[in-house]
């Protein structure tokens, strides 16, 4: 068991920001891709890439990308999405997370990018903010992974990382949003959920983070770390 207090505090600089990243960059090679990344790799629709984002929060990634991969077999657009019994989108996408309450999101999420966008999915925040059962990180989760527009998709690992670093000191997510738009350099706006989320489910996990073994630990403060391994 280590304590914070008990360790010389170091503090992190802006410029930090890139030795970090890049060292991230080269730890979570050896993971595969989250599903919804490897979408937007493979030039998927926005339409799906929004979906399988919905599908993703709160599941596991093997369970999102099977659930899609049924979903899509038998509706991959937002008319025919608009159309569908939600028995049938229920069955498609079990076991994730809430599935009856994202099988109604999904449908109503259709018909509204069916009714006010012409069947288009938004391409900007404010747009994907009026669907039903979008949020902050989904809508810039696909601003910037389906279209490749300036975003910041700022999750529980993304959060908590760039605390632990002190690069941002922020009680919630929305706020460390806020906090990344004002310093983050834009170049690494796009990929940065791509290379937290993978580094926080295998490294820098929300308990006992594996410090031990993490390249960055000569350089990181572990802020608000009580115990590692
Ligand atoms: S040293 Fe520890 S707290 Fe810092 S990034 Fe690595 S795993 Fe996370």
């Amino acid at each position: 068991m280590y304590f914070l207090l008990a360790q010389p505090m170091k503090h992190m600089k802006g410029d930090d920001i890139h030795v970090f990243l890049r060292l991230v960059k080269k730890a979570i090679k050896e993971w595969p891709v989250p599903f919804v990344s490897y979408l937007a790799e493979q030039g998927s629709d926005p339409f799906k890439i929004l979906i399988a984002c919905i599908l993703s929060l709160r599941t596991r990634d093997q369970t999102t990308a099977d659930a899609s991969k049924r979903l899509f077999a038998i509706s991959s657009d937002p008319y025919s999405m608009s159309e569908m019994d939600l028995k049938k989108i229920e069955k498609a996408i079990f076991p994730v997370g809430f599935f009856r309450i994202k099988s109604k999101q999904i449908r109503a999420m259709s018909q509204k990018i069916c009714k006010d966008f012409n069947g288009k999915t938004p391409d900007f925040i404010e747009g994907l903010l009026s669907l039903p059962g979008v949020g902050r990180k989904t809508a810039n989760l696909v601003v910037t992974l389906a279209y490749e527009k300036p975003g910041i998709c700022v999750d529980t690992h993304v959060h908590r990382i760039c605390n632990r670093w002190g690069y941002v000191f922020t009680k919630v997510a929305d706020l460390t949003e806020q906090a990344l738009r004002e310093k983050l350099p834009r170049r690494w706006w796009i990929p940065l959920n791509g290379l937290l989320v993978p580094f926080g489910q295998n490294v820098c996990t929300p308990l006992s983070p594996w410090c031990g073994a993490c390249g960055l630990s000569e350089l990181c403060p572990k802020i608000g770390v009580l115990s590692r391994r």
